[in-house]
C-alpha cells in the first residue's frame, strides 16, 4: 500500500508525447534510481510525481492515495534539484525555514526543526551565512535541509550532485544514502551516472525515449540485461 505507484503514466507537451505510459511500483523505504540518456524523460517523470507537471494520462498514487489532482504542497514529497534553487538573499536558516513559514508553523517550532536538521547535516556553524558564502557541498546540504524540514515521506532527487567535483560527489552520495536510511523515507533519484546508480540503488529503472526498458537490482541488470540498450548503458563502466 505505501510507496509510490505509477500506472500507465503519460506526458504530452501539446502534440508531442514524451512519456509513453510507464508503470512503476516503488516500495516504502526503497531507494530507486532512474537512469537513462539525456532527454529520455527522467526529470519529467520526477516532476509529475512532485506535482510540478500535470499528468496527461494514467494514475499516480503515493501511500495508496491518488495524487493526480493534489497540489505539490499537499503531497508528502520533497524535491532536491541540481541547481539547489536557494534564495540568494536569505541565510541558511531562513532558506530552510521558508517552506515552514508558508505553512504557518509556529516560530519556536521552526527554530527547533531548523536546529535539528542543521545538526543532522553538519550545517550548525553556517546558519547565518548566505548561499554565496558556502561551498558547493554546503549549498547542496542546505537544499537537502530545505527538503527534510518538512518531514516528507518521499524524497525526489534530480541529478543533485552533478554540479559537484568527483570527490565531493562520492562523499555526498554516501550522505544521501545515510540520510535516506536514517529518515526512513522512500527515495527516487535521477542521474545519468551509471556508477552513482549502481552504488545508490536498491533497484535501478532504465529509461529510454519515454519508456522503461528494465527494472531490477544493480546485480540483476548488470548480469542479466533485458536488451542491448540496457547492456550498453550499464554493462560497460566508463
Ligand atoms: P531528462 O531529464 O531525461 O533529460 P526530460 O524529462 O527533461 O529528460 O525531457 C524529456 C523530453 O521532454 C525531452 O525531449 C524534452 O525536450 C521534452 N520536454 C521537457 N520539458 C518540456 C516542455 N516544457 N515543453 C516541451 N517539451 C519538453
Ligand atoms: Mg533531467
Amino acid at each position: 500500500m505505501a510507496g509510490v505507484n505509477l500506472s500507465g503514466i503519460v506526458k504530452s507537451y501539446g502534440a508531442l508525447q514524451v512519456v509513453h505510459g510507464i508503470d512503476l511500483d516503488v516500495s516504502e523505504k526503497e531507494f530507486v534510481v532512474l537512469v537513462g540518456p539525456s532527454g529520455c524523460g527522467k526529470s519529467t517523470t520526477l516532476r509529475m510525481i512532485a506535482g510540478l507537471e500535470e499528468i496527461t494520462a494514467g494514475e499516480l498514487t503515493i501511500d495508496g492515495r491518488r495524487m493526480n489532482r493534489i497540489a505539490p504542497k499537499d503531497r508528502d514529497v520533497a524535491m532536491v534539484f541540481q541547481n539547489y534553487a536557494l534564495y540568494p538573499h536569505l541565510n541558511v536558516a531562513d532558506n530552510m525555514a521558508f517552506g515552514l513559514r508558508i505553512r504557518k508553523m509556529p516560530k519556536a517550532e521552526i527554530k527547533t526543526t531548523i536546529d535539528d536538521v542543521a545538526e543532522i547535516l553538519g550545517l550548525t556553524p553556517y546558519l547565518e551565512r548566505r548561499p554565496a558564502d558556502l561551498s558547493g557541498g554546503q549549498r547542496q546540504r542546505v537544499a537537502m535541509g530545505r527538503a527534510i524540514v518538512r518531514h516528507p515521506k518521499v524524497f525526489l532527487f534530480d541529478e543533485p550532485l552533478s554540479n559537484l567535483d568527483a570527490k565531493l560527489r562520492t562523499q555526498m552520495r554516501a550522505e544521501i544514502k545515510r540520510l535516506h536510511n536514517r529518515l526512513g523515507v522512500t527515495s527516487i533519484y535521477v542521474t545519468h551516472d551509471q556508477v552513482e546508480a549502481m552504488t545508490l540503488a536498491d533497484r535501478i529503472v532504465v529509461m529510454n525515449d519515454g519508456n522503461i526498458e528494465q527494472v531490477g537490482t544493480p546485480m540483476e541488470l548488470f548480469n542479466n540485461p533485458a536488451n542491448t540498450f540496457v547492456a550498453g548503458f550499464l554493462g560497460s563502466p566508463p
